[in-house]
This record gives structure tokens, sequence and C-alpha cells, in this order.
């Protein structure tokens, strides 16, 4: 099937912080106490996201399946920032998944060495485009139980590929972003990313499921920051009822290009 990258689109400029909201002290928020008013909390999250962040996408360059699969699998560990500084390289050197399952492992750690764990993440890139070329026809698969069996491809991977490369929601990508967030928003009282992936699925519409990981990954990176979430900019505070919510200040924001990861 041709590749088709359905959030490659011009996406609207996602506000800086200061637009976002003014620099208040954040507010204590009441828990919602029937499942009625749970639901229509988690309908106002969505809302607030789409206002804030209404096109935001996969940050990892990538020009094909293939190339998201093996950027997300670099991706581990490490930012993507790092990640966009390395495939440029990398898919110059081994332009098709037959040249990757080609290439000396020892050789391929070498040229991803910057984005750590360069040993295993170049065994993986090497098994993946074999088991890709060996299974599935040279073509990346397009469907959960197959990229699982691809080597590096857990189901964070296997719903990045499926949902940005492929437009397929087959589930809700989580990250250390989406699994800090949710917790925060009370989305889930988890911490296993699985069981987190199955209360997102089980509160939002499947056509939420792709672009909702991508809102709360920027979200994360810009607002709701893992030591320090900026309250007193955050459009989402009438919301939050977090017990790391900081109540004392309004956090001045950075940046997005001084918070890559
Ligand atoms: S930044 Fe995070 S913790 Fe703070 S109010 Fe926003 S969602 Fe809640």
């Amino acid at each position: 099937m041709r590749y088709l990258s359905p959030f490659r689109m011009p996406s609207k400029q996602v506000a800086e912080p200061t637009e976002l909201h003014p620099v208040t002290p954040p507010k204590k928020v009441a828990k919602p106490k029937t499942a009625a008013e749970r639901k229509a909390r988690v309908q106002r999250i969505q809302q607030v996201l789409d206002e804030h962040f209404p096109n935001v996408t996969c940050a990892l360059n990538h020009k094909s399946a293939w190339q998201l699969l093996a950027a997300t699998i670099l991706s581990a560990q490490c930012t993507d920032e790092r990640v966009n500084k390395v495939t440029p390289g990398l898919f110059k050197k081994y332009p098709t998944i037959s040249d990757m399952a080609n290439a000396a492992q020892e050789e391929v750690a070498n040229d991803i060495r910057s984005t750590g764990f360069f040993n295993n993440k170049a065994k993986s890139l090497i098994g993946a485009a074999r088991k890709i070329n060996s299974d599935f026809g040279g073509k990346v698969p397009q469907n959960m139980d197959e990229l699982l069996t691809v080597p590096g491809a857990a189901r964070k991977t296997a719903n990045v590929v499926l949902g940005t490369a492929f437009g397929i929601a087959a589930g809700v990508v989580v990250d250390t972003h989406v699994q800090r967030i949710s917790q925060r928003l009370d989305l889930t009282k988890n911490e296993d990313p699985v069981k987190i992936e199955q209360d997102l699925m089980k509160q939002l519409p499947t056509e939420k499921w792709i672009l909702f990981s991508h809102q709360l990954i920027h979200f994360g990176r810009q607002i709701c920051i893992a030591r320090k979430p900026r309250c007193g900019t955050c459009p989402m505070d009438s919301l939050c009822y977090a017990s790391d919510k900081n109540l004392a200040i309004g956090v001045p924001p950075r940046s997005p290009a001084a918070n890559p990861s």
C-alpha cells in the first residue's frame, strides 16, 4: 500500500505558552464525582488540547514507514532532536531496508553511537530490516500483531508507525510524557504503559487515539513538564487536581526549542 502520512499536513503554529494563559496562581479544582462528570471532563481535556495543539504530529523526521520505524527504535532513551541529527546520515548510508539488513552490526552501532544504547539499537535495526524482508516482502506491516514480531517494535513503536505512517488507529502511543500527564490528569491510576494505553482507549473515541498522544507529548514538552509543571500558564488549570500541581507560582515558560525532549 502507498505510504501515507496523514499528519504531515501544514499545521497551525502552536501558541507560545505565554499566549495560552496569563501567569496567575493555579486553581484548586474538585474531582468529578459521577461517571457523567468524569466523561464531561475528559471531553473538555480533549477540547483544550484541540484548541492549543490542533495539528501536531510526530517530531521524528522521516520519509517512509521504514524510516519512521527506524527513527522510533533510535528514540528510546534519546531525544527526538538527537535522533533527527543522526537519521539523515544513517538513511543516506543505508537507503533501503535491504541495505540495513545486510549491514554490519558493529558499523551501524558506530553510526548511531550518539543516540545511546547503540549496540542494542543496531541489533534491532538490522533485525527489523531482516524480518521485514524475510516475512513481509520488504514492506513494513500495517497491523499490530505483525509489527510486534519485528525486532525493536513493542507496542509504543508499533503505535507510532501505524498511527503516523499509515493513519491506522490501533492504539494510543504511551511514552513518558503521555504516561506522566495521563496520571496527573487522573486519566489513569496505572504505571504500566500497556494498562495506561487500555485506560486511554476506553475513555477516548477511536478517531482521537492518534492525535491525542501527539497533543499530550507537545503539551508535556512545553507546559506540563516533568519536574516543574508550568501550572501558572497552563490552559488545563481549571481541569487539573494533580497532587504535584504547582499551586504556589506561575513558572515562566521556556521556549519550545530549549526543551526538545
Ligand atoms: S501543568 Fe500539568 S500539573 Fe500543572 S495544571 Fe497543567 S496539567 Fe496540571
